[in-house]
C-alpha cells in the first residue's frame, strides 16, 4: 500500500476558485481559441460564465438539473462547464462522436433538461442526429441565433449556495457491462485533481497550456480546463479536434510551456512531415496519459519536443481522473518504465483480484485508489457502484498493475477486456449488443488487436443467421451513423462457427492468436 504526500486539500468550489484566479489575475490571458479566433482574459472569461450562469436560469434550470454538451471543443464548451458551476447546474458531457445510438441512450438515462451542440460541422448534421432520436430534449445551437436568445433571456439564478460536495459534472465512460455508464463526480473530486496536478508539473499563472484533447474527456475538462481555473494558466485550444499541425503552430505561436496528449497524439506530431519547421523550445511539460507510451516517444519527446519535465499520469475517469503520476524531477528511466508514484492526498494499492488481499511489492494485482478523488457513483446505478466502489471505499480499477520498491507503479494491463484504440477505452460487450441488433446477425464476438498506429483496434467475428445475407463491408457500413467511428470494427469477419469453451464460453483469446496468425501481427510491448 502507499500513500502520496499530505496537503490540505482545496475546500472550495469550482466557482469559488475562479473568482479568485480572477481577482488575482483579472488581465492576464484565461482561453485562446484559435480555430474561432478569440482571446479572453481571466475577467472577460467571468464575465461571459455570468451571462452563461444567467441564462441557464432563464432556460428554468435549478440547481441539481442537467444540462448536457455535445460538442468538439471551443470556447462555449468552457463557458458552460464553468457557467453550470457557478448555477449548481450539473453538466453532462456527451462524446462528440457519439450518433443516435449512443446520444439517444444518454439523452434518456441522464434526464437533461437540454442540450448544447452546434448545427453541423464537416462531420455531422448534428441537428438530423438529435432530431432523429426518440427522446425529446430542447437544443440550444451555439452556431444559430438559439444561443444568443440563450444569452439574452438571463435571469438571476438560484441564491442557494452550491457546495463543493455536490456533484458538477457526469462523464460518460462506457462499463464492462456493456452500454455507458455516467460517472458522478464533485466540484471536491475534480477541482482537487486538477489542482493536485498543476503542483505536480509545477504550474503557475505564467505557464501556457496546449490542449489538443477532447473538453468531454476528463484529460480536457478536469486536467486541462479546471487546471488552468485553479492556477490562472492560459488554456490554449489549437483545434475543434486533435490536429497535429494545428498542435505544433499552437505551441510555436502561443509559446506555450506545456502539452498535453495520448502517446498517439504526440506520435503523429513528431512525425508530422512539417515538424522541423517549429520552434517548440518555450515547452517545458505536459503530460503523457491515457495509454501505455512507448519509450521511444518519451525520449523524443524530452529531446525533440524541448519537454524535460514531461510527465506519465495514469488514472480514469472514476477517480477524477489522475491516481499516479511522475514528478518533473524524477528521471527518465522512472518516467519511461512506470507511471509514477500516488498522487498527493491520494492511498493506492494492489490486490488480489479475487480474494482483495493486499499484495507485496513486485506482485501483480488490480490496483485499487481511496480518497477524495474517488467519484461519487455511477448515476442511477448503485449496483454497478458497488461493484467498483468497496464498503471500505476503495474504488477498483480493473486494471492490472505492480507497485517497485521505489513506491512508482507499472501499469500491466487491463483485468476486464476493454480495447484502447487511439486512447479511446471501447468495451467490446458494447459493441457485441449493438452488432446484435443487426438484422442479419445471430452471433458476434468483439475483441482487441495490436496495432502498431493506434495501439489496439478493434475487430469483429459474426455468424449470420441460416437464411441471412449480408456482407462484412454492408455491417461496416450499416455502423456508420449510428456508433462512433472508432467502435467500428476495423474488420469484421463472417465465420461458420466460433471457438467454444466446452461450456459453450466463446474463446476469444482463440479468435485473436488466429487473426494474429493471419496476419503476422506482433505483440505490442507495454510499458
Ligand atoms: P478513462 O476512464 O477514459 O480515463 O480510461 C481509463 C483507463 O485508461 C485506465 O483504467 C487504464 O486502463 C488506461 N490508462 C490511463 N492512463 C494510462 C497510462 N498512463 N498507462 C496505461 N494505461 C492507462
Amino acid at each position: 500500500m502507499a500513500s502520496g504526500p499530505e496537503v490540505e486539500l482545496l475546500e472550495i468550489t469550482i466557482d469559488e476558485a475562479l473568482r479568485r484566479t480572477v481577482e488575482q489575475h483579472p488581465e492576464r490571458t484565461g482561453v485562446v481559441s484559435r480555430h474561432q479566433n478569440l482571446r479572453l482574459t481571466w475577467r472577460e472569461m467571468e464575465e461571459r460564465v455570468e451571462q452563461v450562469a444567467r441564462g441557464l436560469a432563464g432556460l428554468g434550470l435549478e440547481p441539481g438539473h442537467r444540462v448536457g454538451i455535445w460538442s468538439t471543443n471551443n470556447l462555449e464548451w468552457l463557458l458552460l462547464q464553468l457557467g453550470c458551476a457557478r448555477a449548481g447546474v450539473v453538466l453532462v458531457n456527451v462524446n462528440p462522436a457519439y450518433r443516435s445510438h449512443e446520444l439517444g441512450y444518454v439523452l434518456e438515462k441522464s434526464r437533461m433538461r437540454a442540450l448544447f451542440l452546434r448545427e453541423r460541422d464537416h462531420r455531422t448534421d448534428y441537428r438530423a442526429v438529435l432530431d432523429a432520436v426518440p427522446t425529446k430534449v430542447r437544443g440550444v445551437y451555439f452556431d444559430h441565433e438559439s444561443w444568443d436568445a440563450f444569452l439574452k433571456g438571463g435571469m438571476s439564478y438560484s441564491s442557494r449556495r452550491v457546495d463543493r460536495n455536490d456533484v458538477t459534472n457526469i462523464q460518460y465512460t462506457s462499463g464492462t457491462t456493456g452500454s455507458p455508464k455516467g460517472v458522478l463526480l464533485t466540484h471536491r473530486n475534480i477541482l482537487n485533481n486538477a489542482w493536485l496536478i498543476a503542483r505536480q508539473m509545477r504550474i503557475t499563472a505564467e505557464d501556457v497550456l496546449c490542449m489538443p484533447v477532447p473538453l468531454y474527456h476528463c484529460f480536457g475538462c478536469v486536467m486541462s480546463s479546471l487546471l488552468c481555473v485553479a492556477t490562472g494558466a492560459a488554456l490554449v485550444m489549437p483545434a475543434p479536434s486533435f490536429d497535429p499541425l494545428a498542435t505544433l503552430q499552437a505551441v510555436s505561436e502561443e509559446r506555450a510551456t506545456a502539452l498535453y496528449g495520448v502517446p498517439s497524439m504526440f506520435i503523429a506530431e513528431l512525425q508530422h512531415p512539417r515538424f522541423g519547421e517549429f520552434d517548440l523550445s518555450s515547452l517545458r511539460t505536459g503530460i503523457m496519459a491515457g495509454a501505455p507510451c512507448p519509450i521511444e516517444v518519451m525520449r523524443r519527446v524530452v529531446a525533440d519536443m524541448h519537454c524535460h519535465q514531461m510527465t506519465i499520469a495514469y488514472g480514469q475517469t472514476e477517480s477524477s481522473p489522475v491516481i499516479t503520476m511522475s514528478d518533473v524531477g524524477d528521471d527518465l528511466e522512472l518516467r519511461v518504465t512506470t507511471v509514477g508514484r500516488a498522487m498527493p492526498a491520494t492511498e493506492v494499492k494492489i490486490v488480489e483480484p479475487k480474494t482483495g488481499q493486499t499484495l507485496p511489492v513486485g506482485e501483480l494485482g488490480e490496483l485499487c485508489t481511496r480518497g477524495y478523488l474517488v467519484m461519487k457513483g455511477y448515476d442511477g446505478n448503485p449496483e454497478a457502484t458497488a461493484d467498483a466502489i468497496d464498503a471500505e471505499g476503495w474504488l477498483h480499477t480493473g486494471d492490472l498493475a505492480v507497485m517497485h520498491a521505489n513506491g512508482a507503479f507499472g501499469i500491466r494491463g487491463r483485468s476486464r477486456d476493454m480495447i484502447i484504440r487511439g486512447g479511446e477505452n471501447i468495451y467490446p460487450r458494447e459493441i457485441e449488443e449493438f452488432l446484435f441488433t443487426h438484422p442479419a446477425v445471430a452471433e458476434v464476438a468483439v475483441f482487441g488487436l495490436p496495432d502498431a498506429k493506434f495501439g489496439e483496434i478493434v475487430l469483429a467475428w459474426v455468424r449470420l443467421k441460416p437464411e441471412a445475407e449480408a456482407t462484412s463491408e454492408q455491417i461496416r457500413s450499416w455502423c456508420h451513423d449510428r456508433i462512433a467511428y472508432f467502435k467500428i470494427p476495423a474488420e469484421i469477419r463472417i465465420v461458420g462457427e466460433f471457438p467454444m469453451t466446452v461450456t459453450g464460453k466463446l474463446q476469444k483469446f482463440r479468435m485473436r492468436e488466429e487473426e494474429i496468425r493471419l496476419r503476422g501481427v506482433h505483440e505490442v510491448e507495454t510499458a
